[in-house]
């Protein structure tokens, strides 16, 4: 099973902060920002590549959560990025997104 799998399943542990029948967000472990968190699908979605139109519900879902995950941090002007792929930085093959702020954020690729 992969990491975050384990994760959701809570045989690994993690500090969760928002937690439904679809979604887990939960604190990362090597925070980049004063927030920085990781929402993921309890689905098992390997990368972005792998969303199609039966599992973007999960995605959908995330987005629709991540105003309120965002406000109760103590955040309303944050980042939100995935890595999708070896070559962009994904090291974990479980779809997530990294919700960043509480800092202001520096250099922009885009
Ligand atoms: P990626 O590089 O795949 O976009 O993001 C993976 C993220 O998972 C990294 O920011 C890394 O710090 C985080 N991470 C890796 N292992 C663990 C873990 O065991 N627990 C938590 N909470 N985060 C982890
Ligand atoms: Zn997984």
């Amino acid at each position: 099973m992969c990491l975050f799998c384990e994760i959701i399943k809570g045989n690994i542990p993690s500090t969760k902060v928002y937690e439904d029948d679809r979604i887990l967000a939960f604190k990362d472990i090597n925070p980049v920002a004063p927030v920085h968190i990781l929402i993921a699908p309890k689905e098992h979605i390997a990368s972005a590549n792998e969303i199609n139109t039966d599992n973007s519900k999960y995605v959908a879902h995330i987005f629709e959560k991540i105003p309120e995950i965002a406000k109760a941090q103590g955040i309303e002007s944050y980042r939100v990025i995935n890595n999708c792929g070896s070559d962009a930085g994904q090291t974990v093959m479980h779809l997530h997104f990294h919700l960043i702020g509480g800092v202001e954020l520096g250099e922009k690729i885009i």
